[in-house]
């Protein structure tokens, strides 16, 4: 699709720094407070953040079938009432309004500095009001390493995951935005297969690095979104890190799979990189054999080739990087994801989040995770200071980052980190 905000050409008045993750071509939204402020919706370019409540006040983004009250809202959800055609036309006007040659805001200097914030001055909220959360299993390598790992390589792939993208409906609750601090979970665990269950902090917290992408307001109960129409429904992407207390998790899945080793904590990048500005980046989706029901089947290609890392930072703020993989190592497509979510009449809404499940590649150093990446606890990672990592420690600061690139133009997520806070002392 070719979109003119998406232009490589396209320069702004507003100074990008080289490499940056939010050239004029992004423009990615979010939820942000400043200057003692209320949280109000806003797009970022370089280290520059718009309040988009100044511009609409200021009548800039009128004709968009936006209702200008939905740009004083904390939260994205009321904006998005437009649907993607709606939010389309508003990264088209930022767009323009934010190009070299347009005068509007660049030469009105009241407005301009009462709309462009520094980065660093802004307090980033989470980007919407999260109704549901889901979360998929839809990288191939990850279900063959863990079902390596608990089973055997013969049978490592369960027999219905090459039929359907398998998922599990996780909690919206504690999802929190990039920088909040997550407290090491307490639970139940063994220690040794045979062993008696023993309770306190978890002994193998982990990280899932994963991509989530956000719903506008989809099907009517008892209706369904097919694979044609599905991105449709996709405000954008973030960066999703699924926390996991592994030794909690392989405890309490059987028969009905993840819950306290998982909803303790999920976090997410603050911006949302649209659809639309991945659109340069979409990649051909892996041949599927044996081949999928009909309701599954698509056309086109429905992956987009995404950067990703994984690195954890020490108390002393240096870091490590863990894992280099690609949001395109999925067997299934955010399309069929939703397609399938739907098959059976489930309703989506604004502000649902369906994260991808942890995205494993080919490499060991491509793997999503610590139980994979050190393989169960195995092959200790070693730090930039010499100490090793089976998972992680209390002090751990884990930090996702992932862009898209080399087509003339960088668009990235920015970052998705969170540090790990002892165990509060059960009393
Ligand atoms: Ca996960």
């Amino acid at each position: 699709m070719t979109l003119p905000a998406n232009d490589p050409a396209l320069r702004s008045w507003v100074p990008v720094p080289d490499g940056s993750d939010f050239p004029i071509q992004n423009l990615p939204l979010g939820a942000g407070s400043w200057n003692g402020g209320p949280p109000v919706p806003m797009t970022r370019i370089g280290d520059r953040a718009v309040d988009l409540s100044v511009l609409a006040e200021a009548g800039l983004l009128d004709g968009l079938g936006i209702d200008r009250t939905a740009f004083d809202a904390p939260v994205l959800n009321p904006l998005m009432a437009a649907g993607r055609p709606g939010v389309r036309a508003l990264r088209e006007r930022l767009s323009t309004l934010l190009r070299h040659d347009n005068a509007v805001l660049r030469d009105d200097n009241d407005l301009r500095e009462e709309a462009l914030v520094a980065v660093d001055q802004v307090v980033m909220q989470l980007p919407v009001a999260v109704g549901d959360y889901t979360d998929f299993y839809s990288s191939r390598q990850h279900a063959y390493n863990v079902g390596c790992m608990f089973r055997d390589p013969a049978n490592a792939l369960l027999p219905n995951w090459l039929h359907l993208p398998v998922g599990y409906h996780g909690r919206a609750s504690s999802i929190v935005v990039s920088g909040t601090p997550i407290r090491r979970p307490m639970g139940q665990y063994r220690s040794a297969p045979d062993a008696p269950p023993a309770f306190g902090p978890t002994r193998q917290l982990d990280m899932e690095l994963e991509v989530a992408f956000i719903t506008f307001d989809g099907n009517a109960l008892g209706e369904r979104i097919g694979t044609d129409r599905s991105e449709d429904h996709i405000l954008g992407l973030v960066l999703f890190n699924d926390w996991s207390a592994r030794d909690i998790q392989a405890w309490e899945y059987v028969p009905l799979g993840p819950f306290l080793g998982k909803n303790f904590g999920s976090s997410m990048s603050p911006w949302v990189v649209l659809l639309d500005a991945l659109e340069p980046f979409r990649t051909a989706s892996p041949e599927q054999d044996p081949p999928v029901l009909p309701y599954l089947r698509q056309q086109g290609p429905h992956h987009f080739d995404i950067a990703l890392e994984a690195a954890i930072a020490t108390a002393d703020g240096r870091e490590t990087v863990i894992c280099r993989t690609n949001f395109s190592n999925q067997y299934w497509s955010m399309a069929q994801q939703l397609a399938h979510h739907t098959v059976n009449g489930c309703n989506v809404r604004c502000g649902d989040v369906m994260a991808s499940g942890t995205i494993s590649g080919g490499s060991p150093e491509s793997f999503g995770s610590l139980l994979e990446l050190t393989w169960k606890g195995t092959r200790p990672l070693t730090l930039h200071d010499g100490t090793t990592r089976k998972f992680l420690e209390d002090g751990d600061t884990l930090v996702m980052r992932g862009h898209a690139g080399g087509r003339g133009v960088r668009i990235g997520f920015g970052e998705v980190r969170g540090t790990v806070l002892p165990a509060l002392p059960y009393l």
